[in-house]
């Protein structure tokens, strides 16, 4: 039985990516599209739909809805989706309180998966950061790069903050203690223990992201690097089938890879 999905803003980046990705997935089923009012593309073929900007009509048709959007719009519609008990797989990043506590209140009702990243690759870099930076200890000067496309809208990416919350846990430290997200001006020396996250913004990178960890001589480097959006696409829609059927709750992207906590 493959799973029912619709999929938010078909117009967008990923949201292309997931209606290429859906095409040949015996797991996943596009049976709807839901897009902003003033979308352009509203109303054509998308993949095996036609796109609509009607919430209600979009969730009602599906068993699990995949939303790479804003904040905002991730917001509003987590409130539809909760009168509605309805599954989700949540991969728009830079989300606020606001955003977290309506998530919150849609898993009392509903299985969700919330991912910053659906990558493989990058769920492995997740394990070895923490790995490194528990064998290294603090002594170690631990820094996150990202680098990403022009048009991405928040900073630091979600993706090099789950890296950098890693890193603290392997050091066992507070992370909102020891974080730091910019430098300018004298900062004097660098704290032991401080975890840096840097951003680079340009052109069309997909996504990269570094882990440094500076010992005494020697460095130890961490990398990964996206080429093709399709590689959070395919996550996203194999977190899609495995969340149907769960008991309400938040899951992440280890337990859809079945990978230990
Ligand atoms: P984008 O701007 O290209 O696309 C966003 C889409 O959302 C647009 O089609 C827009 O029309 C649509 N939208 C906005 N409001 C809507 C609403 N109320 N209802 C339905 N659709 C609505 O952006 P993008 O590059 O595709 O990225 C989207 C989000 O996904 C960002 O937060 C980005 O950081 C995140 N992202 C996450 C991952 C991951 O693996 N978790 C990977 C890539 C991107």
């Amino acid at each position: 039985m493959s799973a029912r999905v619709c999929i938010l803003g078909p117009s967008g980046r990923m949201g292309r990516a997931l209606i290429d990705a859906s095409a040949g997935r015996a797991d996943v089923r596009v049976v709807s599209a839901l897009d902003r009012p003033d979308a352009s593309g509203l109303g054509a073929q998308v993949g095996p739909v036609v796109a609509t900007a009607d919430p209600a009509t979009a969730l009602d048709a599906c068993e699990v809805y995949v939303d790479f959007t804003s904040p905002s719009a991730t917001h509003a519609i987590a409130k539809l989706a909760t009168q509605r008990k309805r599954a989700a797989v949540i991969g728009t990043t830079g989300l606020g309180a606001a955003e977290e506590a309506a998530l919150a209140e849609l898993a009392k009702v509903a299985p969700i998966v919330v991912a910053a990243n659906f990558s493989l690759g990058v769920n492995l870099v997740l394990g070895l950061a923490r790995q490194a930076a528990a064998v290294l200890g603090p002594e170690w000067d631990a820094e996150v790069v990202e680098t990403h496309h022009r048009a991405k809208r928040d900073a630091p990416s979600g993706t090099a903050l789950m890296i950098a919350r890693a890193i603290a846990a392997g050091h066992g430290s507070d992370y909102d203690a020891v974080k730091r997200h910019s430098r300018d001006g004298d900062i004097g020396p660098r704290p032991q223990g401080e975890i840096g996250v840097s951003t680079v913004r340009g052109g069309d990178v997909i996504g990269e992201h570094t882990a440094s960890f500076f010992g005494p001589a020697e460095r130890i480097e961490i990398s990964h690097r996206a080429s093709s959006r399709s590689i959070f696409a395919a996550g996203a829609l194999r977190a899609a089938a495995w969340v149907v059927g769960k008991p309400p709750g938040r899951y992440d992207m280890l337990a859809v890879l079945g990978f230990a906590p």
